[in-house]
Formats: structure tokens, C-alpha cells, sequence
């Protein structure tokens, strides 16, 4: 059993407009079902979902290392950054860094895949594409 905790993005999460607003679907999708970026685990109890607390500012990590923290504090032994930090977010380096040398948790990428759920392509340094390597990829592929 592995305790697992996902953050995501705020502006995703908190949307004004209510019909754009994300629920967390497919991370909990995923996560509920044991599929995508949570296929490796033999069973996980998910323990808490958070946000990145909005946009950090330059190097600013105070946020996440709290945030990243009490999802420890809670039990927590692994934090999934959501599909929308890993592919979007520019602070997504940031947070890793904090998150693994600040907190000293594990940190994976990634919760969901694409429309049908499944993982989507890495890098060649085994690292998620950033959107537009992915688009390019996702259209190689479908020509
Ligand atoms: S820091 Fe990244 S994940 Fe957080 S609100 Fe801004 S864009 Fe979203």
C-alpha cells in the first residue's frame, strides 16, 4: 500500500469561469481506478489532493514546501505533481527541487494521460514532453 498525495494546479482548480473549473477528474479518474501514472502501484490509498497554492513568484518556494509538508505530515509517502503542473506549469522544476530537497518526499509526474487516459509519450531524457514537443510528437505519430 502506498500513500499517495497529488497537487495541482490552482489557476486550473480555480477557474472563475465554472464550467473550465477541474474537479481533480482525471487525476482521481486515474488514481481511483489504478490506471495511467498510477498503474506501477499494487494499491494506494490516496491520501489528500491540494493545489500549488496559485503561482509562486520568481524562486519562490515557500508555498509548495508547505503545501508539499503537510501532505507529509498526513502520511503521505509520494506526491504525483498533476498532469496539468507537468505538462504546463513553468514552475514545474521548481517544485520538484523543493519538493525533493525541502521536504525529502517522493516526487512523480503526471497523474493522467490524454483523452483516453493512458500515459503519454516521454522524452528522450525520460521526462514529460513539454505541450508543444507533445503536439508535435501526438501528430508524428498520427500522420
Ligand atoms: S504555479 Fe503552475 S501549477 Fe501553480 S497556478 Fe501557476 S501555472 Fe498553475
Amino acid at each position: 500500500m502506498t500513500k499517495i498525495g497529488i497537487i495541482r494546479c490552482q489557476e486550473s482548480a480555480m477557474s472563475p469561469d465554472m464550467k473550465r473549473r477541474c474537479a481533480g477528474w482525471g487525476c482521481l479518474a486515474a488514481a481511483s481506478k489504478g490506471l495511467a501514472y498510477f498503474d506501477e502501484y499494487d494499491e494506494i490509498e490516496l491520501v489528500g489532493i491540494d493545489t500549488c497554492g496559485g503561482c509562486p513568484g520568481k524562486g519562490n518556494t515557500k508555498k509548495i514546501v508547505d503545501i508539499g509538508q503537510n501532505l507529509k505530515d498526513h502520511g503521505v509517502e509520494v506526491i504525483h505533481l498533476s498532469s496539468c503542473i507537468s505538462g504546463f506549469c513553468p514552475n514545474r522544476n521548481l517544485f520538484i527541487k523543493a519538493l525533493t530537497n525541502d521536504v525529502g518526499i517522493d516526487v512523480k509526474e503526471r497523474t493522467h494521460g490524454g483523452p483516453d487516459g493512458k500515459r503519454l509519450p516521454l522524452g528522450p531524457d525520460g521526462k514529460p514532453l513539454m505541450p508543444e514537443e507533445l503536439f508535435a510528437k501526438l501528430k508524428t505519430k498520427d500522420s
